[in-house]
């Protein structure tokens, strides 16, 4: 009998994975998409008040900063972020390499 059960268990456990993992994939890409469109129609506003979130990431704005973007120099995007971006959002400079910081 608690064999049985311990197999249901382990099935209802299986099954429930398996649809976390359908739902938790995210189109990372174009989530960014959205958001660098987003960004272009507030530039204005971006360029204006950067102080208060300066530390957070300008793509998605939950991870820190943490990448530097060559050759324009720009420290505004996570890691995550900076790779999958081709061009810097800040001020568009073709990225041809990324410098990653870490903090302690
Ligand atoms: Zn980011
Ligand atoms: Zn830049």
């Amino acid at each position: 009998m608690d064999q049985i059960i311990l197999w249901l268990n382990s099935r209802i456990l299986n099954v429930s994975q398996t649809t976390q993992n359908v739902t938790k994939e995210e189109p990372l890409v174009a989530r960014l998409k959205a958001r660098m469109q987003e960004m272009k129609e507030k530039e204005v506003n971006y360029v204006g008040n950067g102080d208060a979130n300066s530390h957070v990431c300008k793509v998605c704005f939950e991870s820190s900063t943490a990448a530097m973007l060559l050759p324009c120099r720009h420290f505004s995007l996570c890691k995550s972020c900076s790779i999958a971006c081709s061009e810097c959002p800040i001020c568009r400079t073709k990225i041809t390499d990324r410098v990653f910081a870490f903090t302690s």
